[in-house]
């Protein structure tokens, strides 16, 4: 079925077709050339990481990340359920247990306060999502890091431009991870980002990138010749993805200016449904708003379907988000038992509005009055 309104349209500035054919002509697309220098740069002289690291996704990022703390078979990661499972993945490849946190009753980002309960002698690693660029209680979570020496990985996929207490997101961990999928802000295709903020992990990270090698140090003229020094991967991207994202970023003000827009006209225009008992997002003052997704908290499975089925019939398509990964079929028989029920309650309730940059005032006034008649008689 094709709908009048997708739920998400990549953004295109029309720069990005140019960008690449400049890589292409400069004759060097393989994997840090201009244009991935140009990236690493904005992140840490605009936005203020001390060190940027392209990848090719996320995932990848997060797959560093677990390489660099060398997690180890037995190691214990606590992170929340209600999340993608690029988080998990990357500690699990590494033989490490996941010990899944319940989402707090507010928003879906994990409940900091369940963390010190959970911390054993084996725990290495937190890794706080910020759902929606909505902030986690960093406060409390780098409270107890500090407290039991374990390191913070910030899976900060939808927190581009987003900050707690003036921070950037991906900047208060050890390591932070950034998305570039065509559904996030700012795009590339398939790309990512890994910050390094604790320079103890800077020289590392670059041989885990470069196949654990020397290479990056070798092309700087540091070493006379690279050769194999640590174990690795291909983490890194063709700069022709790099160009494609330098074109993006260039208008990153622009995109989140149309986002945050586009973010409080459904807000304002959905906020009597939170009389109907329907959750709408909720951001805690040391956080900020990127308008990276909108979401409405049905009260009911049942409900939900009904309001996704309803909108797909106006031609709109609507969607939920993850199955809690304590209840997915591949880690459940793993889980210890202990009941999540607020990740449970957004598995199944949690609805996510089409947000793009295209989207017009008058199609998101239909959006909001197809869901304010269903809730009248719901
Ligand atoms: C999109 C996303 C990822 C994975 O990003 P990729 O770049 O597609 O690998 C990881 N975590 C979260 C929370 C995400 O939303």
């Amino acid at each position: 079925m094709s709908f009048a309104i997708p739920f998400n349209k990549p953004y295109f500035s029309g720069h990005e077709t140019r960008y690449i054919e400049q890589a292409v002509r400069s004759g060097k697309i393989s994997g840090d050339g201009l244009f991935t220098q140009r990236v690493h740069a904005y992140f840490e002289q605009q936005l203020g990481f001390g060190r940027a690291l392209l990848t090719t996704s996320c995932t990848d990022a997060l797959e560093m990340a677990a390489l660099l703390l060398d997690i180890r078979p037995g190691d214990e990661v606590l992170m929340p359920s209600f999340t993608f499972v690029s988080a998990a993945n990357a500690f699990v490849l590494r033989g490490a247990k996941v010990i899944f946190i319940d989402s707090t009753p507010l928003n879906p980002n994990l409940d900091a306060g369940a963390l010190a309960a959970l911390v054993t002698p084996r725990t290495r690693a937190i890794v706080p999502v910020h759902y929606a660029g909505i902030a986690c209680d960093m406060d409390t979570v780098l409270a107890v890091a500090r407290q039991h020496q374990v390191a913070v990985v910030e899976d900060a996929a939808h927190a581009i431009d987003s900050y707690h207490h003036g921070r950037p997101l991906g900047s208060l961990g050890q390591l932070g991870t950034f998305s570039f999928h065509e559904t996030k802000n700012i795009i590339a295709g398939e790309g990512g980002l890994l910050a390094i903020n604790d320079p103890k992990y800077g020289a590392r990270a670059e041989i885990i990138r470069e196949k654990g090698t020397s290479r990056s140090a070798f092309f700087r003229g540091e070493v006379a010749k690279y050769s194999w020094v640590d174990v690795g991967s291909s983490f890194l991207p063709s700069d022709i993805i790099a160009a494609y994202l330098w074109a993006q970023l260039e208008n990153l003000a622009d995109i989140q200016q149309r986002r945050r827009a586009i973010w409080q006209r459904y807000a304002h225009a959905l906020a009597p449904l939170a009389a109907h008992g329907v959750g709408l997002p909720q951001l805690p003052a040391y956080a900020t708003n990127n308008g990276h997704l909108f979401y409405l908290v049905c009260r009911s499975l049942a409900e939900r379907t009904a309001l996704i089925a309803e909108l797909r019939h106006h031609g709109i398509m609507a969607v939920f988000h993850y199955v809690p990964l304590h209840s997915s079929p591949y880690y459940h028989p793993q889980h210890d038992g202990r009941a999540l029920p607020w990740a449970d309650h957004y598995g199944n309730c949690l609805v996510r509005l089409p947000l793009f940059y295209e989207l017009t005032a008058a199609e998101q006034d239909h959006v909001a009055g197809v869901v304010l008649q269903f809730y009248q008689t719901y």
